[in-house]
């Protein structure tokens, strides 16, 4: 019996990572020119770090989480987001006595064993950034437009960036008791979750998707009017950067974000070409998260982003029809095969050329169509009657043009363009 891949978990076909490493390679860039360097955690933690960042009454933690106990007696998880091993890795190594502020990103897969659908996997990538050490608007504003300015220059369609505000932790207290006290009128007609948020972490009510529950919440009292004057002002001065860099944004006042670590400002970004399961990115600031992990007071915000969104709102899901080798070699009979393997050798480690040669033995046309499937530049005969006399043809597939080459000196006529040589 076959054995499959687990549900929501999918394979990447090499067409797929081709085009996965491009875009790879450009967030790199983009992260680098920022003054970000890449961070590389484990795979696995301490379910204790994620119980203690992301909260024990979030369906990440409470739900999500690929748990066990190891042989050690330890509960270990794989990691379901990046942000809690990165503060994890930098207060465990002291990186706040290099820089005044740290810059870290990450590109890499996160699991949540979440009800599998269009835009979500159990197994996903997530790219991101985190800046701890600063607690000026500025840097928000910075975090903010990286996130958007990779989609915009990606070319991302109908893009909506989103932000609030959600203020200090005693902000969200507060504000907590006043959206109960709102919601206590309407407790009967929540759902059996909103209930037992309503119990536990009633700001999430706000998340709510559903209809109902939406029109309740419409006319909730907001949480901006709970903000004190340094929280307004941090809010005010956000918008104000972003206008200056050009940032079009929508606040939204019901945007709180399911991680319960999230201080200040928070912001999610959508594209309504991908379907229902549209957020592309979410962020925030986490000023108290860094103590809270054991490390010093240090104010921080970072965002998350999903790749498999990003490459749908790229469109980028298909064959990449632009793919090219450089060189096939046809060869028929066992001293052609011999002498194929040789020149199949000099050229890759000697040239640096994408070679390519028949395995299976195939005949002279199917290994000439193999050659064609492949968009090979040029091909090397080595057929019977060619070795026989020690060459092989070289073969320029646009133009049909051929020509004879000694077999010992053959690789020669690649080391420079072997179209001047064309005959
Ligand atoms: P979060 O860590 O929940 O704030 O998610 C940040 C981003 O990661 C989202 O905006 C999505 O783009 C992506 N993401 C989160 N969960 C999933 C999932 N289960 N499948 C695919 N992408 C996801």
């Amino acid at each position: 019996m076959k054995v499959n891949s687990i549900k929501g978990m999918h394979d990447l076909f090499s067409y797929q990572v081709q085009n996965w490493k491009q875009i790879e390679n450009l967030i790199h860039n983009f992260f680098e020119i920022h003054g970000y360097n890449e961070i590389r955690t484990p795979m696995v933690e301490k379910a204790e770090l994620f119980k203690r960042v992301i909260g024990d009454e979030t369906d990440i933690v409470n739900k999500e989480m690929y748990s066990w106990e190891d042989q050690s007696g330890d509960w270990i998880s794989l990691r379901p987001e990046l942000t809690a091993p990165s503060v994890r890795s930098y207060i465990e190594h002291n990186m706040d006595k290099l820089n005044k502020v740290t810059k870290l990103f990450y590109i890499g897969p996160a699991f949540r064993r979440e009800r599998p659908q269009k835009g979500r996997q159990r197994q996903f990538y997530q790219y991101g950034v985190e800046a701890i050490g600063s607690e000026y608007p500025e840097q928000d504003a910075e975090v903010i437009s990286m996130a958007y300015n990779i989609f915009d220059m990606l070319g991302v369609d109908d893009l909506k960036l989103v932000i609030n505000s959600v203020g200090s932790t005693e902000t969200k207290k507060k504000y907590s008791n006043i959206l109960k006290n709102y919601l206590s009128d309407y407790i009967h007609d929540l759902s059996d979750v909103s209930k037992h948020r309503y119990a536990n972490n009633p700001l999430r009510i706000l998340d709510s998707k559903s209809e109902n529950e939406q029109s309740i919440i419409k006319e909730a009292p907001s949480i901006i009017d709970s903000l004190n004057d340094f929280e307004k002002k941090h809010f005010n001065q956000v918008q104000r950067f972003l206008d200056k860099l050009n940032i079009p944004y929508t606040i939204d006042n019901q945007l709180v974000r399911g991680l319960d670590y999230y201080t200040l400002t928070t912001f999610e970004i959508r594209s309504g070409s991908i379907g229902s399961q549209d957020a592309l990115c979410g962020g925030g600031r986490y000023n108290n998260l860094v103590e809270q992990l054991g490390g010093k007071p240090v104010p921080a915000i970072g965002f998350a982003a999903g790749m498999e969104r990003l490459m749908m709102a790229l469109d980028l899901d298909n064959e990449n029809k632009d793919l090219k080798i450089d060189v096939f070699i046809v060869a028929v009979g066992d001293d052609a095969i011999t002498n194929s393997l040789k020149i199949c050798d000099t050229l890759r480690n000697q040239l640096g050329i994408k070679v390519m040669m028949d395995f299976s033995r195939s005949s002279f046309k199917s290994q000439m169509r193999q050659a064609n499937k492949l968009n090979a530049e040029y091909v090397i005969i080595l057929g019977e009657e060619e070795i026989k006399r020690k060459v092989g043809t070289i073969k320029t597939m646009s133009t049909g043009n051929q020509f004879e080459a000694p077999l010992d000196t053959i690789h020669k006529h690649f080391d420079v363009e072997p179209s001047k040589d064309d005959q």
